[in-house]
């Protein structure tokens, strides 16, 4: 039965400052709490105490191996359970991580398993564990676990938008449309952009300056470039062939690019630098919102197209790359990736030949009909012409992207893309709605 501790020392500030005021005079102030759960248990006076705090931590001070338990308040679920080296392991003060640089001073392994802990407290959902004859800075050791690690109400909620589907009716009304100028700078339409980017994962940029260049300057804005054997930036470019008058460029159908690589790449950008092509019209599609419309109509469908893995690969002029992935993917939160690229497919995927082998083919197929069925609804597909000066950007991992056939012969069309690199793009926008949260 977990026991509460009852906090008496309001100040967030004294915690804080605990490693810089000599020992005698720190924990004068909690003393009381430092007592033992038994005579907090029997204490009619404080365990009805209306302003407990919203964890009951507790712990067998008497063992140096015993676990510390706790339980939000209010609730009657089976207590969390935490081993003291875990909890040991987990302090951020500055002498178990150098403020300057980040980094651990210690190996997790190097933790004791039996640690000798004096009190346990609640500082406004905060845990301030103090450790006696502290293994690494000997004599006691103040370690304070934020009440966010916890979760529970004191939670600080997430600042970074969240994705919101789309189709074609709602990304028209939402009309991601922005200027680059204001792109490039901190303002407020910089902002809105990037909210804009990370619910819907496609935005268009106005009079981005005709210089090869620009394309790279945008990328800045958004985390790092991410180079490939396409090129740091890479050309989509058709001129008129007057040897071949009636040749078309084909339809492209809507998918993702690079699948067949490790880290595949997070943000395309496309500038338009020319465009009097007639057709050539590009198309998006949602893939969150498609696989939302398929979980729900076709439910029996989602577990073969989760488990069975789709071979990618790309072979030609050098280069090798090849990687498995399954059309769906669970990201949490009841939301569904995809992974869709049929024109780098390897025509032999490792199917089993027997009969389970066949018949998860057989699902798959008839689920990937049915998928790809909802990408390209009209009215799931959003259908924009580039014109010079626009740059679209949009989420790889998210959004599928095609075009529409154009006629070579009518004219110029030259397009100048640049990938960005996943891990840096969620860094720039964590610190992008962190420092507007705070104001900064
Ligand atoms: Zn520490």
């Amino acid at each position: 039965m977990p026991v509460p501790i009852i906090l008496r020392a309001p100040s967030r500030l004294v915690p804080r400052l605990l490693h810089n005021i000599p020992k005698h005079r720190v924990f004068v102030p909690y003393r009381q709490f430092s007592q033992s759960d038994k005579i907090l248990q029997n204490d009619p006076v404080l365990s009805t105490a209306p302003s407990r705090p919203s964890h009951y931590w507790h712990t067998d001070y008497a063992s140096k191996t015993a676990p510390v338990t706790f339980s939000p308040h209010n609730s009657r679920a089976e207590p969390s359970v935490v081993s003291r080296h875990w909890l040991r392991d987990a302090c951020t003060c500055k002498w178990c991580v150098d403020p300057s640089s980040g980094q651990k001073s210690f190996a997790s392994c190097d933790v004791p398993v039996a640690l000798d802990i004096r009190s346990l407290n609640s500082n406004g959902g905060d845990l301030v564990v103090n450790w006696r004859d502290d293994p690494f800075t000997h004599g006691d050791h103040v370690s304070i676990y934020p009440s966010t690690l916890w979760g529970g109400p004191e939670s600080v909620p997430g600042t970074t938008p969240k994705p919101r589907e789309w189709n074609r009716e709602l990304i028209t009304q939402a009309s991601p449309y922005y200027s680059y100028q204001a792109f490039m700078e901190d303002g407020p339409e910089y902002h809105a952009a990037m909210v804009a980017f990370t619910e819907l994962g496609l935005i268009f940029l106005r009079n981005v300056p005709k210089s090869e260049n620009s394309v790279k300057e945008l990328v800045a804005r958004l985390g790092v470039i991410q180079d490939t054997f396409y090129g740091t930036t890479w050309d989509v470019i058709s001129k008129p062939n007057a040897e071949n008058v009636a040749y078309t460029n084909s339809y492209l159908g809507l998918h993702q690019d690079l699948l067949y690589m490790d880290n595949v790449p997070r943000i395309q950008l496309l500038h338009c630098l020319e465009n009097t092509c007639t057709g050539g019209e590009s198309l998006f599609s949602d893939s969150y919102h498609a696989a939302r419309l398929f979980t729900q109509r076709y439910p029996d469908l989602v577990a073969p197209l989760t488990n069975r893995k789709v071979v990618y690969h790309y072979n030609k002029g050098g280069h090798s790359y090849r990687q498995s992935r399954a059309v769906l993917s669970d990201l949490g939160q009841s939301k569904m990736g995809v992974w869709w690229s049929p024109p780098f497919q390897d025509p032999i995927q490792p199917d089993k030949w027997d009969e389970s082998g066949m018949h998860l083919y057989n699902q798959c197929h008839q689920g990937s009909m049915r998928l790809k069925a909802l990408f390209e609804d009209a009215a799931n597909v959003y259908e924009y012409k580039m014109k010079p000066g626009d740059c679209v950007l949009f989420d790889n991992r998210r959004i599928l992207h095609g075009r529409r056939a154009f006629d070579t012969s009518s004219g110029h069309r030259w397009l100048k893309g640049a990938y960005v690199e996943n891990a840096s793009h969620n860094s720039l926008v964590a610190n992008h709605f962190r420092r507007l949260a705070e104001g900064k």
